[in-house]
């Protein structure tokens, strides 16, 4: 594993989680679970981690693969990882950093499951979890969840750590001969963070036995030419090889870390040790040397929506609406009927609001005509049928007894007839 760069979030991440964060706030109050989409932002994370997954580094393909989140979106494990016993487990955990950008990573299937990091998320004894938030509508998140600063993950975060501080791969029997090494990785401290993250992903057992083969079929092979190389006193073919392992530190191929740890091995060998002599660079650690640290982008509401309700507020910056009348009926709901006001705060284009108000007023009317109203009329003035005319009738009802309160009555269904709407008994 080794430390990757995210980068700039690019022009349309903040709009996009601006909307995604309101989407999942509003989902979390009406107990629904959240529906993000990531279409947005995983190409630029595959792209900025050279086409390979975060944890494993193995190149994968885009197709069908997850954007992964470092602190888990379904709820957080804690417990003894080694026998991926979990003693604790908080449902509520970190649904609201879905789409915060220093919270995603690209990964392949194999460490996004179940099996291996699924919802772990242990933090270090002593560290507190931030608080999820309250399941109740807000317009911002509490400050105190975004406190991330106090908790301390044990699972290395290979944006802001460099993995290659916390864990090292060695072979498991050094004395064997250099064919027959089997790799594996090591954390540099037994308790810490490197351990707990070979665990976690299961860098162990299968993926181990991959990367030995991989080491073996290049770091070693070539290792093995150095040395015949430099028994036969072969400059040349030294050099030639010395270029052939470069090659095999390229960014888009795998195994980068486990490589450079194989190759540092390798050349700390007696056998090797008259390259120290030579003029060459040493390959340098692979990854990127840090990532760009910067704030989050603001997703909280402009101050123009200081006066909505707070449902609303979400449900603009989520576009949780079916259609421009939709949106015209929730604002009229709270006594906003300025289309030019509604217009500047959804971004809906001023002639459909104005649409929209002509259709509102028109039943207005016929409610203001008539005792009783046939759906007929509504479908008339509306162009709507069916269902969508009876969603409409009943949010043009709620919306003119708002609207309207000094005059309004009350608006009923006629007990009589299921295709009739009339006004109540009259006070
Ligand atoms: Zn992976």
């Amino acid at each position: 594993m080794i430390r990757i760069a995210r980068g700039d979030e690019g022009t349309d991440f903040a709009k996009h989680a601006r909307k995604q964060r309101a989407a999942a706030m509003l989902a979390w109050a009406r107990n629904k679970p959240p529906e993000p989409d990531y279409r947005l932002v995983a190409r630029t994370l595959y792209e900025r981690q050279w086409f390979k997954c975060a944890w494993c580094e193995r190149a994968c393909g885009f197709e069908n693969q997850p954007v992964e989140h470092f602190r888990p979106k379904g709820g957080a494990h804690d417990g003894s990882v080694a026998d991926r016993k979990v003693t604790r487990r908080d449902p509520d955990h970190y649904w609201w950093l879905a789409w915060t950008w220093s919270n995603l990573l690209f990964s392949c299937t194999r460490c996004n499951g179940q099996a291996t990091k699924g919802n772990w998320f242990p933090i270090a004894p002593g560290s507190k979890r931030v608080p999820a938030p309250p399941r109740e509508l807000m317009r911002a998140l509490p400050p105190a969840c975004l406190d991330l600063a106090s908790e301390r993950p044990l699972l290395i975060d290979p944006a802001a750590d460099n993995p290659m501080d916390h864990l090292v791969w060695q072979p498991e029997n050094p004395s064997a001969s250099w064919e027959a090494l089997k790799w594996r990785p090591y954390g540099h401290d037994p308790q810490g963070r490197g351990t707990t993250t070979i665990k976690i992903l299961g860098l162990e057992g299968d993926h181990a036995r991959d990367v030995s083969l991989e080491i073996n079929a290049t770091i070693t092979t070539t290792a093995l030419s150095i040395v015949e190389a430099l028994e036969q006193n072969d400059g040349p073919r030294v050099h030639r090889d010395l270029d052939t392992i470069e090659k095999y530190f390229a960014e888009t191929r795998l195994f980068l870390a486990a490589k450079h740890d194989a190759w540092t091995w390798f050349t700390d060998q007696p056998a090797l040790a008259p390259l120290g002599a030579m003029s060459r660079a040493p390959i340098a650690r692979p990854g990127a040397a840090s990532d760009t640290t910067r704030a989050e982008p603001d997703v909280s509401p402009p101050s123009e929506f200081d006066s909505l309700s707070n449902e609303l507020v979400l449900r603009i910056l989520a576009g949780d609406f079916a259609n421009t009348d939709e949106v015209l009926l929730a604002f009229a709901s709270e006594k906003v009927r300025d289309v030019s006001v509604i217009q500047r705060l959804t971004e809906r284009s001023l002639s459909s609001l104005q649409a929209a108000d002509t259709r509102l007023l028109a039943v207005l009317a016929l409610f203001e005509d008539h005792d009783s109203i046939a759906r007929a009329d509504v479908a008339r003035v509306t162009g709507r049928s069916g269902n969508e005319l009876t969603e409409y009738l009943a949010l043009a009802t709620a919306a003119r007894v708002l609207v309207f309160q000094s005059s309004a009555k009350s608006l009923t269904p006629t007990g009589g007839s299921k295709d009739r709407y009339c006004r109540g008994d009259r006070p």
